[in-house]
């Protein structure tokens, strides 16, 4: 890889909170010919750079639409890459002229804002679900383009919690240690910098142990903010600015970084429910009469809440505590058998979730038809 592509990775993953443009259109990833497979993405210019990256030595075509350069399942949650982006980009691409094949392969994690069966009637394109992560493209294409159950699933690895880390530690070092080094000089800032982003790392490191709401969370937190503070007063000694001022600075500022943290660390990833749209607890529903046991709920769940019962040929609903409320498989049931309930009894329908298309991972703060979601 060379050093261009290195620092641009490193540009891409810093700053990765806002949006990247990468060029839509159609790309031959090595030599595809007219039959190969055709991947659809957004045209995040991280996404497309690590998809260029898993799909290294094989031979097939990506179409990257515009998401308006955010990441899909973002995009997607937020109404900001629909099933009107991936036919523009199939008919700009003039893509049925271009390959022998109609199939697409959209990413599983488009399906919380991207109609299939839209894209199938404008199209005549068939669209196919692909795996959840692009780590899991080489064996899906192995296995002629078929997603095995763990694959749909959203994981979360020590690699995504570090890169999570990084992301927001190094502005909330920053920023903690331009005002340390206003107060106690830049010895005081460079030391606050290294605690906090040592603290914060320690806590994603740690999120599958760790609790993530309830008043236990506090004093754990804490403890991390202890480790930092510890990790930073050495820096400091290293320094040589230890002295009572500075050291009292470096305490309260790692420990600020992580009370903020603490408040609404769930909301911090794309992972979980944040803590406040949690607070009215929206629930999936499923309304047997109406499913049909097409399953296409099955496939673009990112958390195994839904499961094929084959006996009754009908869908149940297995682990309705994981659920992320997505909203994905609300979107792509055809028969309309899923929804949101709240606690006060009233309820958010598919029509409504594909019209406002603002189901960004259970952060619902619009108020539609008179109802209010828990984010308001
Ligand atoms: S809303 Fe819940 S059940 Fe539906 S796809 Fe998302 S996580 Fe799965």
């Amino acid at each position: 890889m060379s050093a261009l592509a290195v620092l641009g990775g490193l540009r891409d993953t810093l700053l990765r909170m806002l949006p990247h443009r990468a060029p839509t259109g159609l790309r031959p990833i090595g030599r595809p010919g007219a039959d190969a497979a055709v991947l659809v993405t957004g045209n995040y210019a991280l996404t497309v750079r690590r998809l260029q990256r898993a799909l290294a030595g094989r031979d097939v075509w990506l179409l990257v639409a515009d998401s308006r350069g955010i990441n899909v399942w973002c995009a997607a949650g937020g109404g900001h890459f629909t099933h009107h982006d991936v036919i523009a980009a199939v008919r700009a691409a003039r893509l049925s002229e271009r390959v022998e094949g109609r199939e697409l392969v959209l990413p599983q994690l488009s399906a919380t804002g991207v109609e299939r069966r839209r894209i199938e009637e404008a199209t005549g394109f068939r669209v196919r679900w692909g795996p959840a992560q692009a780590d899991d493209l080489g064996a899906f294409l192995d296995r002629g383009r078929r997603v095995v159950a763990r694959e749909r699933a959203v994981r979360f690895p020590l690699r995504a919690r570090l890169e999570m880390a990084l992301i927001w530690g190094w502005p909330a070092a920053l920023l903690s240690a331009a005002v340390a080094a206003g107060l106690g000089g830049w010895r005081t800032g460079a030391a606050v910098a290294v605690a906090v982003l040592a603290s914060v790392t320690g806590l994603y490191a740690a999120v599958p142990r760790l609790p993530l709401r309830g008043w236990r969370r506090w004093p754990l937190f804490a403890l991390f903010g202890v480790g930092g503070i510890g990790l930073g007063t050495l820096a400091l000694a290293a320094l040589g600015g230890i002295e009572g001022r500075s050291w009292a600075v470096l305490a309260v500022a790692a420990l600020v970084a992580d009370a903020a943290l603490a408040v609404d660390f769930e909301g911090t990833t794309p992972w979980f429910v944040s803590s406040f749209a949690a607070a009215g607890h929206a629930r999936i529903e499923l309304e047997p009469e109406r499913c049909s046991g097409a399953a296409e709920c099955v496939q673009v769940c990112p958390r195994g809440v839904l499961a094929m019962d084959g006996g009754r040929r009908q869908v149940t609903i297995t682990d309705p505590d994981a659920c992320i409320r997505c909203a994905a498989c609300i979107v792509q049931c055809p028969q309309d058998a899923l929804r949101f309930r709240f606690d006060d009894g009233s309820v958010v329908e598919a029509d409504t979730i594909r019209r406002t298309r603002l189901n960004l991972l259970g952060r619902r703060s619009v108020e539609v038809d008179g109802l209010r979601g828990p984010g308001a």
